[in-house]
């Protein structure tokens, strides 16, 4: 009898290490090299005419694909547990691709309202006046995605763990809902990770990332990354999906659904070959490296970062000068039994905490003012997902082009101050809050 060798991608820690990379195909490089070329050169003329015709794979150009980047994809694509996944240059661009590929002029997206501002910047302002309509829901009301389909709807697009008050979406629930209306279910997975939850293995289709925040982990690299979790079917309804299921004008009468389907790249090609070709989201090689060195201690530093977040809420929530603590850990949130469901290994470090007030918005103003100016081990930075731990105040920084009325929409006071937890040790953290809230 033989022992079996271990699959390098069948378990997280071996994963996030290992897969998409075999050492011997350069020069036995332990580590993944970056690639850094522009060009790659073919052996001969009819194999680049093939390449070119995308009758086979390969590289061309490093603004479509890169050795070093495509490693980073296949990694993050083992770790959701998905088909295959398409680095792109930030979030912001793994987003635009994302929907881009499937909904254009005339088409319609139903979106969560507690969405993450650039992507309501993108969907609003940008997709908007690309002739893509959007209509925003509650993300906790199923009957309200519902109510919002239309004919011409193409997607639903949600996120795991929002920002900043760290609420919790019920994935499947959202999922049968688009699944039932035809369209798949876009989750940017972002605060989560998919160490904390996996929203493929829920019901979602497409995962999007910011890799600039947990991925990465250091605060040095932006990326953005789609995950097809392959999923959906696109041929079920040939008629919707005429960009995979008809003849793809760049490559003759190639059709991606018939040609790609099967190995679950019909989206990752559409995306590159259109979108990243066109517009130029790229992710560098030296960025995917760097990404790369995150990646492999994911799963240890955000068991950190949410045992310490958890901590420093439940500090927040015995104390006298806080009014709430938005923190779905909390056996006081609203989100607590969605969290316990979905998020069993814990809730990320993203949330937030509203300051008890005074009656007077001038004074509570000020309040606000001093509490961050006092802090010193955390930082006051527009970022989160970093080893660092850092302060944000929504209604004047990440939320300020919110009108009074959507901030109230959205849950957010004037008095919220949002907490991105890092690795530092958490009594510090405990402490500095202590002395600034004193
Ligand atoms: C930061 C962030 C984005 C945008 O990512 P960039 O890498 O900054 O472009 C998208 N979604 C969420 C949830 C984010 O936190």
């Amino acid at each position: 009898m033989t022992t079996p060798v271990p699959d390098p991608t069948a378990s997280f820690a071996t994963a996030q290490v290992q897969a998409g990379y075999v050492p011997g195909v350069a020069q036995n490089t332990a580590v993944v090299p970056i690639y850094q070329s522009n060009g790659y050169e073919f052996p001969s003329l009819a194999h680049a005419r093939d390449v070119f015709a995308l009758r086979s794979l390969g590289n061309v150009y490093s603004r479509n694909a890169n050795p070093t980047q495509a490693v980073f994809e296949q990694r993050i694509a083992a770790l959701e547990g998905g088909r295959a996944a398409v680095a792109v240059s930030s979030g912001q661009a793994a987003a635009a691709a994302a929907i881009l590929a499937l909904a254009s002029a005339g088409d319609h997206v139903v979106a969560a309202r507690q969405l993450y501002g650039g992507t309501v910047d993108l969907l609003s302002d940008s997709l908007g006046s690309l002739g893509i309509e959007v209509t925003y829901v509650d993300q906790d009301d199923t009957d309200a995605w519902r109510d919002a389909v239309r004919p011409s709807t193409r997607a639903f697009f949600a996120e795991t763990i929002t920002n900043p008050l760290a609420t919790v979406l019920d994935i499947r629930a959202v999922a049968d809902v688009a699944h039932a209306a035809g369209v798949p279910l876009i989750v940017d997975n972002t605060v989560a990770s998919p160490y904390l939850v996996r929203p493929g293995e829920h019901g979602a289709d497409i995962v999007i990332h910011s890799a600039t925040k947990y991925i990465g982990g250091h605060g040095v690299a932006l990326g953005g990354v789609v995950v097809d979790i392959g999923s959906f079917d696109f041929g079920a309804d040939p008629g919707r999906w005429p960009q995979f299921t008809t003849p793809y004008p760049r490559f003759g009468d190639l059709v991606l659904w018939d040609r790609f389907g099967e190995q679950g790249l019909a989206l990752v090609i559409y995306i590159k070959t259109r979108f990243v070709h066109d517009f130029g989201t790229t992710l560098p090689a030296w960025s995917s490296f760097q990404l790369l060195q995150g990646l492999e201690t994911l799963d240890l530093r955000m068991q950190r970062h949410s045992a310490s977040a958890l901590a420093v809420a439940r500090f927040l929530e015995q104390h006298p000068a806080v009014e709430k603590v938005w923190h779905p850990g909390l056996a006081s949130s609203p989100w607590h039994a969605t969290t316990q469901r979905y998020l069993p290994r814990g809730a990320s470090s993203v949330f937030s905490f509203d300051l008890a007030g005074t009656g007077d918005a001038d004074a509570d103003d000020r309040r606000v003012e001093q509490v961050i100016d006092a802090l010193r081990v955390i930082r006051l930075v527009a970022n989160i997902g970093d080893a660092r731990s850092m302060v944000n105040h929504p209604a004047s920084m990440t939320h300020l082009h919110l009108t009074a009325e959507q901030l109230r929409e959205a849950g957010i006071s004037p008095r919220t101050i949002r907490l991105s937890i890092g690795l530092e040790d958490e009594t510090d953290l405990i402490a500095d809050l202590a002395q600034a809230l004193a």
